[in-house]
């Protein structure tokens, strides 16, 4: 908006009247942009918008209840061979580790009760910003120094500076106020702030305590490092003197990510026209009920989704991606057809069949591995030579161990007629590198991307609320996004922090340093 409320309210007749041709038209053109956003803003709806469906009133929502509700049945789908982190249940208690305090059914944050923990401002003032306005709101003329300068509000903003000399803590005194014009019309300024978004119930506005630099250090102690809120008020107290509560911690945390989200468009793009994909996924907890975290992972860039385990919570990504995809064997990755297969999978269990005390059981796990090996073996030589023919040269090997696969998919051994299946289920992706030998044979580029939040979870419990692993995982993708790129996070969250603060657009993720 170009006129605010205050400036709205101060316009009239007289006013008007009273302006020069000039001044009436720079004034009409605001208002028409204004207008023209205001109408806009008026008919959006879940159709034409990023507007949730739940913003439709009532009686229109029945349409939509169908879809936006999928049964639980779908939320849990087994999966061949689970690996040992995804076997929570829902009905176990959450975590072994789990404090007392927790597996209670305590509400998190301050109890009822409890002596709440105000802020203590004993911090020297390090420095004054004083902001005048520099134009008039309503006819456009300078504002020179002629008039007096009223201040109306004012806040101290804590915040943190890297400079050579290391890390220096500063606690700044921020003034707003108003100015008169010649032409009568009064001009303000005030704290910026995000117009409200679909979806974040969570404040993005420089009405804070805490500068953007200081909340980047509080998403990479919490993401990066890994640190529960409660430790990250004992490092920033212990270590800087900056006394925050762990609701404001918390706080920051949530609305960073909402400061980060505009950028997900330009990584989901990126990702869509990326050649190729690792895809994996893992066990998630928000607030105690199972959900997952998928990554997707090209040269370039990593994007983290929480979501059901389905193919649903990708498919808007996967649907305009034409790329390799590489996977593990989990059944929803058959929808999509130019797929490929880690094959240290399939190494790891042909290698637990082997050393299987079943004699059947272990004679097909070292066929697998004896192929497997061949294969891998023959890769490497095409990477060097692009003359060979690896198809070719494969094809009686790999007709011999289909026909092997047949035979044993009704094996009464349970993992050997398990491996089987799974091999002829994924015949096509599994081999498909043979074609192309310069693609990869492993998935461990995703596996590798997911090890850290897994260790997070563990220590952290996971997230809350729908919003909190909303903006957890849009920290996670720009972070891990950056760091692919050779960029440093922290500086560019503080940048977006600040300019989203002031209702602009973020600046996009600086491309990898050559
Ligand atoms: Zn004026």
């Amino acid at each position: 908006m170009r006129l605010t409320d205050h400036d709205l309210k101060q316009l009239s007749q007289e006013y008007l009247a009273s302006l020069s041709a000039e001044q009436l038209l720079r004034l009409s053109g605001k208002m028409l942009e204004d207008l023209r956003d205001a109408r806009d803003r008026l008919n959006q709806t879940p159709q034409n918008s990023s507007r949730p469906s739940g913003s439709y009133a009532p009686w229109q929502q029945a349409a939509f209840s169908d879809k936006e509700k999928p049964s639980e049945a779908t939320e849990e789908v087994a999966k061949p061979g689970p690996k040992p982190e995804k076997k929570a249940n829902a009905t176990e208690p959450l975590d072994k580790s789990a404090t007392s305090s927790e597996r209670s059914k305590r509400k998190a944050g301050k109890q009822p009760g409890v002596k709440g923990v105000g802020r203590q401002v004993e911090m020297a003032v390090t420095g004054e910003v004083v902001h005048q306005p520099t134009e008039c709101a309503a006819c456009g003329e300078p504002l020179g120094d002629s008039t007096p300068f009223q201040v109306t509000t004012g806040l101290y903003v804590l915040d943190i500076e890297r400079s050579q000399q290391g890390l220096q803590v500063t606690h700044v005194k921020h003034l707003y106020g108003q100015r008169p014009c010649p032409c009568g019309h009064v001009s303000q300024t005030k704290p910026g702030s995000c117009p409200d978004e679909p979806g974040w119930t969570v404040a993005l506005t420089e009405w804070h305590l805490v500068g953007p630099m200081l909340a980047a250090l509080i998403i990479c102690l919490s993401l990066r490092m890994r640190l529960s809120r409660p430790r990250i008020r004992e490092f920033l107290q212990d270590w800087l003197g900056v006394v925050l509560s762990v609701g404001c911690i918390h706080q920051c945390l949530t609305e960073g990510g909402r400061a980060v989200a505009p950028v997900e468009d330009e990584l989901v793009a990126d990702v869509q026209q990326s050649e190729l994909l690792h895809a994996d996924e893992t066990g998630w907890k928000e607030s105690g009920r199972t959900v997952w975290l998928w990554v997707l992972r090209s040269a370039t860039t990593t994007l983290y989704i929480i979501g059901r385990r389905s193919w649903d919570v990708i498919a808007n990504v996967m649907e305009h991606f034409g790329g390799w995809l590489m996977s593990d064997g989990y059944g929803q990755y058959r929808h999509y057809g130019k797929r490929l297969r880690c094959l240290a999978h399939i190494i790891r269990k042909a290698r637990g069949l082997a050393e299987s005390c079943h004699p059947a059981a272990a004679e097909f796990g070292q066929n697998v591995l004896q192929t497997v090996a061949q294969v891998i073996e023959g890769i490497y030589l095409a990477r060097g030579d692009p003359t060979m023919d690896l198809p070719e040269k494969f094809a009686p090997e790999l007709a011999q161990l289909q026909t092997t696969c047949e035979q044993h998919r009704d094996h009464p051994h349970q993992k050997t007629r398990q491996l089987a299946r799974e091999l002829l289920n994924d015949w096509t992706a599994l081999w498909q590198v043979l074609a192309y030998p310069n693609l990869p044979i492993t998935n461990n580029v995703a596996e590798q991307a997911l090890r850290h939040w897994v260790i997070a979870r563990k220590i952290n419990h996971g997230t809350r609320t729908a919003e909190g692993s909303r903006a957890y995982t849009l920290l996670a993708s720009v972070i891990d996004t950056c760091r692919q790129r050779g960029i440093l996070p922290w500086p560019y969250i503080a940048q977006v922090i600040a300019e989203r603060r002031q209702g602009k657009a973020p600046p996009p993720i600086p491309q990898a340093v050559a």
